[in-house]
């Protein structure tokens, strides 16, 4: 049966959001407006969501700022930010990741106590059912992307560990591109996505895949950082995925790692050196100095982590990449994350399937098995599937065929209706109307520094009670095509100032159904977002013209009344058609048609050449010569 979220929370006095909460640690399915399930489900359910208002306890995910927990605890930012400065001498801005001791202590001073979003929860209603970390569960190496500003040397950095890490020395050194491999260091093994950059990691996201544990990021110390650092650094928060920075190029003369720390503080990246939580080591990806302590800090950080998967448990895997290749045919490299994949096994990828007939490591090596964190390239698939595509094994290739195909159908008929991901005003306005609270996410371009930052400052002023307006990402320049897969990844509106989208990036926009508001005067951005948080955002219209009609004749029908007797001269009038009538050069009626006829027939439309019978809302002066029209309003 399906259940509205929004009931539940009335039922139990808790927000959307709680329960919505509840439901991911049970493990169940939901869009954040209701879930299928049944009443074993139900009860489940009620039982954590009871134990949930009794207790004065709220949840909190692993690096929380002052603006999460204000909305956790749902008192106003200020206050959280007031007792964190006043009370607690803590400086911290609304979006500064804090401590999780600053944390709980923060939510202390409010009589709540904290429940870590991943931390195992002591609610016999929540355990009674565990969905993840069955008891075969095994630590499994940490899957870590690089990401940074162009030549400030990722690609550097993963040759180097791969060179001098990668188990394979006495292979002579060499390793296969696949599009991932893994080190083994005497402390354990780390699995890298060897796919530097932003994109494939928020592409990946977009298909909500999301493989990386631990995001690298590497900023040279002789740049310093770029706009596209600040972009990694906004994908890797919104992802809210642990990042450890990489201050590459210590080697060069000019160098100045320290310059970065402070740097990085400026955009909330706040290094443990300054009592942050952000890890830094200082690296040289052409000397080598410094790798071995940054590989040391994505061991530990794998540790807090407590990774964990189950070789033995039902397969879960992504594509990390997949191309066709001429010979070969379809190709792709998968990261299988728990349970263990086999030569042979039948295998439903996306909306393709097949029988896996070839595995190869990135050792270049054929292997037999796959397991948790491993990488391998598979052969056997019927077609190319795409990154981020989900993996299953099923009983065998027949049924992966049938399920493949019917996924198939199912996406085309979505993608005929909306195949909708991103979120528009609209959608916010709707989901408030319907009573549930929500963020709106925003992405800001500009034309100019100044011009994002004065936008972006008076945006973050907004305040509402039900949303919370976050600009995730803001930059100068027009809004490129990673905007609008940041966008569809965490749901939100690109707003343009003075700047328009790319050409890739409106395709891209339109596809996954992005809103891309583009404004040249501030004060109509910043309304148009407050209209939208208050809830008021009136839909627009535009008028688009359908055609124009001379009226020739006015004459009583005894039922009617009086009816202006037409001619439609260009385009056409139709029944829901809105009017407006000129008389010279001056307007004498706007508003809509009440009846249409042709002879003596009610009817739908009338073309250019034809003769019709009007009658107009509440309005009868209408004359000989006057001249009628028609237009629709079309919501923009
Ligand atoms: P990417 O675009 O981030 O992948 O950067 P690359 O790895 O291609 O590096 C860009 C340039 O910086 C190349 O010419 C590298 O040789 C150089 N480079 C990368 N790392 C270092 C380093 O630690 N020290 C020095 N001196 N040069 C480096």
């Amino acid at each position: 049966m399906t259940i509205s979220i929004s009931d539940l929370s009335k039922e139990f006095q808790l927000k959307p959001s709680q329960v919505c909460s509840v439901l991911d640690d049970l493990g169940v399915e939901h869009d954040h407006t209701e879930f299928e399930g049944d009443q074993d489900v139900l009860e489940l359910l009620r039982g954590a969501l009871a134990d949930m208002k009794g207790s004065k306890t709220i949840t909190l995910k692993p690096n929380s700022t002052p603006r999460d927990i204000a909305a956790a605890l749902d008192v106003p930012q200020p206050e959280v930010q007031k007792t964190l400065m006043m009370k607690m001498k803590v400086m911290a801005t609304l979006t500064t990741t804090l401590k999780p001791d600053v944390a709980e202590k923060l939510v202390s001073e409010f009589g709540y106590d904290v429940q870590w979003a991943d931390a195992p929860k002591p609610k016999p209603a929540v355990t009674a059912k565990p969905v993840k970390k069955p008891s075969g569960a095994q630590v499994r190496p940490p899957v870590v992307t690089i990401m940074g500003h162009v030549d400030h040397g990722k690609t550097s950095l993963l040759d180097y560990i791969r060179k001098a890490n990668v188990a394979a020395k006495e292979h002579g050194g060499i390793t296969q591109h696949i599009g991932a491999y893994q080190v083994e260091l005497p402390e354990g093994k780390i699995t890298f996505l060897d796919t530097p950059g932003h994109a494939a990691f928020t592409a990946m996201r977009a298909r909500g895949a999301q493989v990386t544990d631990i995001a690298v990021l590497v900023v040279a110390a002789d740049d310093g950082i770029m706009p596209q650092t600040i972009e990694a650094i906004n994908h890797i928060k919104s992802a809210e995925v642990p990042m450890i920075v990489a201050v590459n190029k210590i080697d060069k003369p000019g160098a100045n790692p320290d310059r970065i720390l402070t740097q990085l503080t400026e955009h909330e990246v706040v290094p443990e050196a300054f009592g942050g939580q952000t890890p830094v080591a200082k690296v040289s990806a052409l000397t080598g100095e410094g790798v071995p302590a940054l590989l040391e800090l994505l061991l530990l950080q794998a540790e807090v982590m407590e990774l964990k998967a189950d070789p033995k448990g039902k397969v879960e895997g992504t594509v990390i990449e997949a191309k066709l290749d001429k010979g070969r045919g379809p190709v792709a490299t998968i990261l299988v994350m728990e349970g263990t994949v086999k030569r042979g096994d039948a295998m439903l990828v996306g909306n393709t399937f097949g029988r896996i007939r070839t595995m190869t490591n990135y050792l270049g090596e054929t292997v037999e098995t796959a397991g948790p964190s491993t990488p391998v390239e598979i052969l056997g698939l019927s077609d190319v599937p795409q990154a981020g595509d989900h993996i299953e094994i099923v009983a065998d290739e027949r049924t992966a065929r049938g399920i493949a195909e019917g996924r198939a159908m199912v996406d085309r008929e979505k993608s005929l209706k909306t195949p909708s991901r991103g979120m528009s005003l609209a959608d916010l306005r709707r989901r408030m109307n319907e009573g549930e609270g929500k963020d709106l996410n925003l992405i800001v371009r500009g034309d100019v520094q100044g011009s994002v930052e004065a936008v972006k400052g008076m945006l973050e002023k907004i305040e509402s009670d039900e949303v919370t307006v976050k600009v995730l990402h803001s930059g100068v320049g027009s809004i490129s095509e990673g905007d609008i897969l940041l966008a569809s990844a965490s749901n939100a509106i690109c707003v343009g100032f003075n700047v328009k989208p790319e050409g890739g990036a409106k395709k891209e926009a339109e596809r996954r159904k992005v809103e891309i508001r583009t404004y040249t005067i501030i004060y109509e951005l910043i309304e148009d977002i407050e209209a939208a948080v208050k809830g008021m955002l009136e839909p627009k219209f535009r008028e688009e013209y359908l055609g124009t009609v001379e009226i020739r004749l006015v004459f009583k029908l005894t039922k009617y009344g009086l009816v202006a007797g037409s001619h439609c001269t260009d385009g056409k009038i139709t029944r829901n058609s809105r009017v407006r009538v000129t008389r010279g050069t001056e307007v004498v009626y706007d508003g809509k048609v009440a009846s249409l006829k042709h002879v003596k027939e009610d009817v739908r439309e009338i073309t250019q050449g034809f003769d019709c019978g009007i009658q107009f809302d509440n309005w009868t002066g209408f004359k000989e010569g006057d001249v009628v029209e028609a237009f629709e309003l079309v919501q923009i």
